[in-house]
């Protein structure tokens, strides 16, 4: 019996999305199968922050840039807003704006720029005063997730043809079967994209492949500007390079990670750094921490939320009122930034093991249909 599907995905997070992406751009009958009812894993919950700027040097950059492009062209398909472009990277100490001016210096610093001190003050003024320079990258975007993840799916659906299952738990492939709670369906290839869930389809096969394989667990606020005034593009601090690998990995983060162990210890045992991004409603999405465990627990932290707060008042100059708090998690390996394999014929299974998944899955997805379409 023919397959009703030429491709099938499991998982309708942006990792699935942006596989139905690339298999219907190639002319591929699609559909998408998940088990929630609307997209409630790492694709809602995050910053919507589509970062190429500090993306770990090589694969991830590369696909990083890809990524943004795509979501510059889907956008306006599909009715997401961006809610605003580039990023400043503020340094505060002399150490991070060595990192800084390494960073501008390579491959990577193309098209950004160093802003001194003295022009923060007309460039950046909600970071004048206590910031000692910014990095600004043009590169980078924002989405608002909760609403551009339903909107993309949307958008597949009804621009592309795309059929979704859904509240379907997929508990076997075996192409062309694809068996769900809701019966089989049939497709001759399927990609998994199943998140951080290692214990379900290929289970066994993924954790033998992978036993470095756990999550990671953040803490998210959504908070008022005390200002009122609101950002115009992703702001981030010297934490975050120590933390963002395309910084990270320069040797002049070194006497700043060292700085930084006897200046802020407490905000690096609990893995934060400043991500602050900007909504149309003039609130603002703040983090982030990161703990891991292979289940992490279900509980968030005031502690937490405070040191994080501190970081932004340092960078931003004030405190401001928390509307909203909530925890993500995201599927992690320490010296993978995604995995993609095999594990029987015309499948693939695909993670974003890094927290990365926003900025660089459509560039993943690209790549998998390549692989198994030719
Ligand atoms: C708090 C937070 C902040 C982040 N910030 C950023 C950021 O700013 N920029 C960035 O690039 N990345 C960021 N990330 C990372 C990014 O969100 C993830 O890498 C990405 O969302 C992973 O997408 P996914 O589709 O693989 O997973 P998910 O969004 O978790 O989707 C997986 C889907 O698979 C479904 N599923 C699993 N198994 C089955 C099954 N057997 N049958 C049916 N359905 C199944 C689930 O129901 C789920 O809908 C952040 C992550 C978190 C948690």
């Amino acid at each position: 019996m023919a397959a009703d599907y030429d491709l099938a995905i499991v998982g309708a997070g942006i990792a699935g999305l942006a596989h139905a992406l690339a298999g219907v751009r190639r002319g591929l009958k699609t559909v998408v199968i998940d088990r929630d009812a609307q997209a409630n894993g790492a694709s809602v919950r995050n910053f919507g922050f589509i970062t190429v700027t500090g993306q770990q040097a090589g694969a991830t950059w590369q696909r990083a840039k890809r990524s943004a492009q795509i979501w510059d062209e889907v956008a306006p398909k599909a009715g997401i807003r961006i809610e605003h472009r580039g990023l400043a990277v503020a340094s505060r100490r002399a150490e991070a704006t060595a990192v800084l001016e390494a960073f501008l210096a390579s491959e990577m610093g193309e098209g950004c720029a160093l802003v001194s001190r003295a022009a923060l003050r007309e460039r950046f003024p909600f970071l004048a005063g206590r910031n000692e320079a910014a990095l600004w990258s043009p590169h980078d975007l924002r989405v608002e997730s909760k609403d551009a993840i339903p909107r993309l799916a949307a958008h597949l659906e009804r621009d592309w043809g795309v059929a979704f299952r859904r509240q379907s738990t997929v508990h076997e492939v075996a192409p062309p079967m694809v068996a769900t709670s809701g019966g089989t369906i049939r497709a001759e290839t399927v990609v998994v994209c199943p998140g951080d869930d290692f214990s379900g389809l290929f289970g066994a096969q993924l954790r033998e492949a992978y036993p470095g394989l756990t999550r990671c667990k953040l803490q998210m606020l959504r908070v008022k500007p005390a200002s009122g005034q609101n950002l115009p593009c992703s702001v981030m601090s010297d934490l975050s390079l120590v933390r963002y690998l395309g910084y990270a990995e320069l040797p002049e983060a070194a006497a700043l990670r060292k700085r930084l162990e006897s200046e802020q210890a407490a905000q690096l045992e609990n893995g934060i750094h400043l991500i602050a991004v900007a909504s149309a409603d003039g609130t603002q999405v703040v983090g982030d921490s990161h703990h891991y465990a292979a289940t992490p627990d279900p509980f968030a932290s005031d502690a937490v939320d405070e040191l994080m707060l501190d970081e932004y008042e340092a960078v931003l100059g004030s405190r401001p009122e928390i509307t909203a708090r909530w925890l993500g998690t995201y599927a992690s390996l320490p010296d993978r930034p995604m995995l993609r394999m095999a594990p029987a014929e015309r499948v693939r299974l695909v993670i974003v093991t890094s927290g990365t998944g926003a900025s660089t899955s459509f560039a993943i997805g690209e790549e998998t249909i390549a692989e198994l379409f030719g």
